[in-house]
């Protein structure tokens, strides 16, 4: 039998989102040889800030429309500070993808990796594994994708709509149920989610809450609980190894990944994936970091988790178990790479950059 090819759109964009796409390519490259069972066909595109700058366009029709084919899209880091649109906001066309191909759940996994030095001084800190699922269709970046709608905003007064649909929270809110369910198959420890929003004092979060525990009920057999947003900002510092999948709003997500990348040691170690019901995108959390940008220091362990992200998105998808397989065995060479403590990237106060970590993480891939 011949094997599944998937055919993967690859948008390295800016900044540092070049070099670490490079770095997730060459991973990638090794695993497949090394795995058997699916082959990878990348095709490359341009799109980005650069390219907005040179040609007025940040994301061609044909880019899109190779996004819109492909069977799963791999995201490097577009934007640069000094390149806008028109009415001053910064090149983004990740959020056109998202609204277009209707990237609603936005997931951000959060796992301390083995042997590296957190800024949580509690032992604790070492078991932090919670993965934020972020709704990106509506929320509090509505207006921003509808800039048409609501009040005029002028000189002296402007306004940001946020909305909250039944329909865009139950499908939010289904997802994060079924991951709560994966993560409990793979760990005993795992299972429950929390809905994180601001119930008290907005009535669209209010809506956003009271759909929660309509669909808790429907995953009686999954924990559900609930924390304002200002406690679970609190709480993220305290105790973040308590937390399994946290459901959240459009900004309260954008915010909270932040965070959350902090905890683990910044940036470069946060992947996520933006995820439809027929399309997924995978990206790490971070950006272009213009002041890093073309120095080899851009640490490329976000970017290749979320390579392993993908992996795991297209073996579940297409019933493909050694595509799940390799994504454990990427995820697990990771690991080992930093458990080894071979390698210390700037962000835990070592020197090691894009090169050093793709090594280690290439080593690890060879050896058991
Ligand atoms: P955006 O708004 O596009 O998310 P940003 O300006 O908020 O971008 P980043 O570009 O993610 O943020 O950079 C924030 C900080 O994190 C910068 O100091 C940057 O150097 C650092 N950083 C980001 N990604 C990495 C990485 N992969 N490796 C090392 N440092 C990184």
């Amino acid at each position: 039998m011949t094997d599944k090819t998937f055919q993967i759109a690859v948008l390295p964009g800016d900044g540092i989102g070049i070099e670490v796409m490079e770095a997730a390519i060459e991973v990638l490259d090794r695993l497949v040889a090394r795995m058997g069972g699916f082959q990878l066909a990348y095709e490359h595109h341009r799109a980005g800030a650069e390219l907005y700058r040179e040609t007025g366009t940040d994301l061609p029709d044909s880019v899109w429309k190779a996004c819109e084919e492909a069977d799963a899209i791999l995201f490097g880091a577009m934007g640069l500070p000094d390149v806008r649109y028109p009415d001053g906001t910064e090149i983004a066309p990740q959020l056109r993808l998202r609204l277009d191909l209707d990237l609603y759940a936005g997931v951000r996994p959060v796992r301390a990796l083995p042997g590296t030095r957190l800024p949580l001084a509690d032992p604790r800190a070492a078991e932090i594994d919670f993965v934020l699922v972020r709704e990106q269709s509506e929320g509090w970046f509505y207006g921003r994708y509808h800039p048409d709608v609501g009040p005029r905003s002028t000189r002296d007064e402007a306004y940001d709509i946020g909305r909250i649909t039944r329909a865009g929270s139950v499908r939010l809110f289904d997802f994060a149920f079924r991951l709560a369910e994966k993560r409990r198959a793979r760990s005993p420890k795992k299972g429950r989610v929390t809905c994180v929003d601001k119930a008290n004092v907005h009535r669209s979060l209010a809506l956003f809450h009271q759909v929660f525990w309509d669909c808790a009920k429907g995953h009686a057999h999954i924990a559900s609980d609930h924390c304002y947003v200002d406690a679970m900002s609190l709480n993220l510092i305290r105790k973040p190894w308590e937390y399994d999948v946290l459901a959240t709003e459009n900004q309260f997500g954008d915010i909270l990944s932040d965070l959350g990348a902090a905890l683990i040691g910044g940036m470069g170690m946060a992947p996520s994936g933006d995820v439809g019901d027929a399309h997924g995108l995978f990206q790490p959390a971070h950006g272009t970091a213009p002041d890093i940008a073309g120095k080899g220091l851009a640490n490329p362990t976000a970017m290749i988790l979320s390579a392993a992200m993908m992996l795991d998105w297209l073996g579940e998808r297409h019933g493909l178990p050694q595509c799940v397989e390799a994504a454990a065995l990427l995820e697990h060479a990771v690991d080992r790479a930093f458990a080894s403590g071979r390698i210390v990237t700037p962000e835990f106060g070592g020197k090691d950059g894009t090169a050093a970590v793709t090594r280690a993480v290439l080593e690890t891939l060879g050896t058991r």
